[in-house]
């Protein structure tokens, strides 16, 4: 049975096809710059490329150019429709309506679409690429929408809300829903595998560093707690985000630079974070580099980012009264064994323990924890693609 996984942005459109009976690639691709010009790159997974630039002047253009990659180039994978079983799309913001996946229907699309108000930049190209995705395969293959915020729907009131008049959570549905919920799911699922243990019996602390960043409590089998809040830019410092910080920095900003909330918001989304700081990139790698040769701002950024990092992870070990397994994802969390090593000697205290030689290690699951680790820790490499796809598969399996 194979599943397709969209994750459609406003100019972009990656997707994977995966065959669900042994959960392996098929074929994987990207179209980039959809509404401006238009470019698609595809792979097999026996290495065979299609790459061509086509106009896409909206989705549907794109969703035509995947067909073709996929039944008909050089790197084709499939003959027809007919043996695509169901369509996994990613969605962003599902506010406190989806508290798990689900079947697209008219209604579920006008919700996705209100939701927008919350996920500017997100829901609204997810609504435009599912409707040019029904357009292209048809309504025969079910589709289904898998949300970044459903997992965090467990979180207990005392962790979502926000500390504002109560009429602003009433009237206009403020307060935490967190965000990278597919990938906390899956690496917390992944955790429980390692530990050969029952999810509700472990304590774990997930953390997702990429460009976007979050930490999430996963206690008794589901989230606590998780760093991202309202929207994505909550939580500590990113690529380009600030994290939270004293709101009256921001109304002090705004008022003595004249200001609009406009500004404020891509000052903090687009300009601050690593980038911000240090001056030089949103790229940890190119941060470290620079670090490294002696750059002072870059220095601190990675000191910042580490320092915030680590009290997250603190906070959540006081929310959920310790912990059993700290996992990291992502592709700072994957990649950066130095931040790793650092968090991990910061917890010493608690009796955590890292094998160095392990921890060396790049993008490959992996304990990094020694086995007289007080904490059991990990890199896992997260596959929020394949999670849709389960998630897909069980839907439609229902
Ligand atoms: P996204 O959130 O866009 O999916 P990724 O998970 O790919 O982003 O993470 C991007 C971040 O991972 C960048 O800051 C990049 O520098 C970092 N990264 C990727 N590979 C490495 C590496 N080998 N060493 C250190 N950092 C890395």
């Amino acid at each position: 049975m194979k599943i397709f996984v969209v994750n459609a942005g406003s100019s972009s459109l990656k997707y994977q096809l995966i065959d669900m009976d042994n959960e392996s690639v098929l074929a994987k691709g990207l179209c980039e710059r959809i509404g401006v010009t238009g470019a698609i790159s595809h792979k097999a997974a026996d290495g065979r490329e299609y790459k061509t630039e086509t106009p896409m002047p909206t989705h549907s253009e794109a969703f035509a150019a995947v067909v073709y990659a996929m039944m008909k180039s050089e790197a084709k994978v499939i003959d027809s429709f007919d043996e695509i079983s169901a369509i996994g799309h990613r969605i962003v913001q599902g506010g406190a309506i989806f508290k798990g996946s689900c079947l697209v229907t008219d209604k579920v699309i006008e919700q996705i679409s209100e939701l927008g108000a919350m996920a500017p930049l997100h829901n609204p190209a997810h609504v435009i690429a599912i409707k040019a995705c029904i357009k292209t395969f048809g309504d025969k293959i079910p589709q289904v929408v898998v949300f970044d915020t459903s997992f965090h729907q467990t979180m207990p009131p005392k962790a979502y809300m926000y500390a504002l008049p109560y009429e602003y959570y009433e009237r206009l549905a403020v307060r935490k829903y967190g965000a990278h919920g597919t990938s906390h799911h899956f690496v917390s699922d992944r955790v429980a595998v390692l530990e050969n243990k029952d999810k509700k019996d472990l304590k774990i602390i997930t953390c997702h560093l990429g460009n976007g960043c979050s930490i999430t409590a996963v206690k008794d089998g589901v989230c606590a707690d998780t760093s991202m809040g309202f929207t994505p830019l909550d939580g500590f410092m990113m690529g380009t985000r600030s994290g939270s910080l004293d709101p009256s920095a921001l109304t002090y900003i705004a008022e003595k630079d004249n200001l609009s909330a406009a500004d404020i918001n891509t000052i903090c989304n687009k300009k601050s974070g690593m980038l911000g700081v240090s001056g030089v990139s949103n790229d940890n790698r190119d941060v470290a580099a620079a670090a490294e040769a002696g750059n002072k701002r870059a220095r601190l950024a990675i000191d910042m980012q580490r320092y915030q990092i680590l009290k997250f992870i603190g906070s959540y070990i006081a929310a959920m009264n310790g912990v059993d397994a700290i996992a990291f994802t992502g592709g700072i969390g994957e990649n950066d064994p130095e931040l790793r090593e650092y968090v991990c000697e910061n917890l010493g205290y608690m009796g955590v323990k890292i094998d160095k030689e392990a921890n060396k290690c790049r993008g490959k699951e992996i304990k990094i924890s020694t086995e007289d680790s007080g904490v059991d820790i990990f890199v896992i490499p997260t596959n929020e693609e394949l999670a849709i796809a389960r998630d897909t598969l069980a839907i439609i399996s229902k």
